[in-house]
């Protein structure tokens, strides 16, 4: 699991993450997941976010991690397979 999602556990171990224990990307670089805090170009953003949601699709908690996101409008990152844009153009069509 990406890093970022491990400091949640050990901050919140309410049964609303629970599955994040079985998450994919546990152990994962979260440098893979999360933006780095400076610039980024496009075709390492695009590389970045291939890589991290190949590991998504063989997640088996992939609509647990999205619904979660989406409830929590997080705004940054991969999470359920999809970056911080996608999210807000679900949430967008869906309010
Ligand atoms: S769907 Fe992706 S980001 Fe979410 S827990 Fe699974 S591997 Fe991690």
């Amino acid at each position: 699991m990406a890093q970022r999602r491990d400091e949640y556990i050990e901050l919140d171990n309410d049964a609303d993450l629970q599955w994040q224990a079985s998450a994919a990307c546990r152990g994962e670089n979260g440098s893979l997941f999360y933006p780095p805090p400076r610039f980024e170009r496009k075709d390492h953003r695009v590389s970045r976010e291939k890589r991290a949601k190949s590991i998504c699709l063989g997640c088996d908690v992939q609509g647990s991690c999205l619904d979660y996101a989406l409830r929590t409008a997080e705004p940054h990152g991969i999470w359920g397979g999809l970056n911080e844009r996608e999210r807000r153009d679900i949430a967008r069509r869906t309010s």
